[in-house]
């Protein structure tokens, strides 16, 4: 698999355009990667992981084509994850042309979410129907956490979040051709619960993606901090669910508690991580 990082801050970017602390304005001297938006990822050409606020800007600058995207797996519905524009923008409604059908994977509490904000602030009619999904061009899946399912070339596996108990938010394992990648934002530390379903499908990942929102000198709370990240991988490590060669990044990276890019980078290797950028290209 081709792992393309679309973005990687947290809800307000990084630097966030109205901020003028330490961190940001270090950012805005750097540039490059220390420039971040808003989460998602690419995974080969055609599936992405949540319909972020930032991936039409992410498209153009990485020079990445979304063009071929047939699948979507949602993690939940914050709207740092999920900008429901796209939906409307990329349908023949809105002129766009060529487009396959996008399905697109969610919990049934994501859906409802989507739902409910689309007919009352994008379009006025009902998301959840045949009709729209036909003038859409999407095909909407309701998915739960355990419950193995397939598309395409791909094998995937939804685990409950640690964040936004009433929305049904979803991590995911990612598989294809023998390689594994854990999609682990947005959440808190990962609910025992999560930890044991890992063991029972005998996960073991070549490519974990962490939520880092917090920062070196920050506690964690209701999102994973660095030192929860080095927590987690050590565990995941001794606990086998890890592949010898698999390599631990850092995404949903807030400006509040982290440095720039060079100084976060310097700080996770010297604890066994690394930290993604956007643009950031791996081959799994
Ligand atoms: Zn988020
Ligand atoms: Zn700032
Ligand atoms: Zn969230």
């Amino acid at each position: 698999m081709i792992v393309t990082f679309l973005g990687t801050a947290a809800a307000n970017a990084f630097p966030e355009a109205f901020c003028k602390c330490k961190n940001c304005e270090q950012a805005r001297v750097l540039g490059g990667k220390s420039l971040r938006k808003r989460s998602a990822l690419l995974i080969n050409d055609d599936l992405i992981i949540d319909l972020g606020p930032d991936i039409m800007a992410a498209s153009q600058m990485h020079a990445c084509s979304l063009t071929n995207v047939h699948y979507c797996l949602q993690t939940h519905p914050h709207a740092d994850h999920l900008d429901l524009s796209h939906l409307l923008s990329r349908s023949a409604e809105y002129g766009t042309v060529g487009t396959p059908v996008l399905n697109f994977y969610a919990s049934a509490e994501t859906l409802q979410r989507a739902s409910e904000t689309f007919e009352r602030d994008l379009a006025g009619y009902k998301l959840l129907s045949p009709d729209a999904e036909e003038s859409l061009n999407v095909k909407f899946h309701s998915i739960g956490p355990l419950k193995p399912f397939s598309f395409g070339n791909y094998r995937v596996t939804a685990f409950l979040a640690n964040h936004a108990p009433n929305m049904g938010a979803m991590l995911y394992e990612v598989e294809a051709k023998g390689h594994s990648i854990f999609y682990g934002t947005d959440t808190a530390i990962l609910l025992e619960e999560t930890w044991q379903a890992l063991h029972q499908f005998q996960s073991q990942f070549d490519l974990v993606i962490l939520d880092h929102t917090y920062g070196p000198r920050q506690p964690g709370s209701d999102h994973l901090s660095a030192h929860q990240v080095i927590e987690h991988v050590q565990r995941m490590r001794q606990e086998g669910l890890l592949k010898s060669n698999s390599r631990a990044f850092a995404t949903h990276i807030a400006h509040e508690g982290n440095p720039a890019h060079p100084e976060l980078v310097a700080f996770a290797q010297q604890n066994n991580y690394e930290i993604a950028y956007d643009g950031l290209v791996l081959e799994v």
